[in-house]
């Protein structure tokens, strides 16, 4: 499967990891469009947001998207969680952007 997300969990391409786990994995977005911008993913492969059955997994991205909202300092600056799906991803290997500070609001 040529998935760019896959080879960096299989450190095929080089890259600093915010944070791991056997489950997930953080890392900054290549192009960011705030000074944080980071990217928050399961390391298994799931296409779609659809594709996201598994409570647990559901349960631990959330957990660590809370932690990476705290560490980065973003929880009063503004900040915006996406996900693209549909057809309009880029990379078709679940994620979630975590986008801030996004300032004033
Ligand atoms: P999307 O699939 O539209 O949600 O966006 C995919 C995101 O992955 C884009 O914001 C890209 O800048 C980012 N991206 C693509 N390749 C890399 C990479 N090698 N390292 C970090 N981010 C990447
Ligand atoms: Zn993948």
């Amino acid at each position: 499967m040529n998935c760019i997300f896959c080879k960096i969990r299989d450190r095929e391409i080089p890259k600093e990891f915010t944070y791991e786990d056997e489950d997930i994995m953080v890392f900054p977005d290549i192009n960011p469009l705030k000074p944080i911008h980071l990217l928050v993913m399961p390391k298994k492969h799931l296409k779609d947001f659809l594709d996201l059955k598994d409570k647990t997994l559901l349960e631990k991205i959330k957990n660590i998207i809370q932690k990476m909202i705290k560490e980065q300092k973003l929880e009063d600056k503004g900040y915006r969680l996406v996900i693209n799906g549909g057809g309009t991803q880029i990379v078709d290997h679940l994620h979630v952007h975590l986008v801030g500070p996004l300032g004033g609001v």
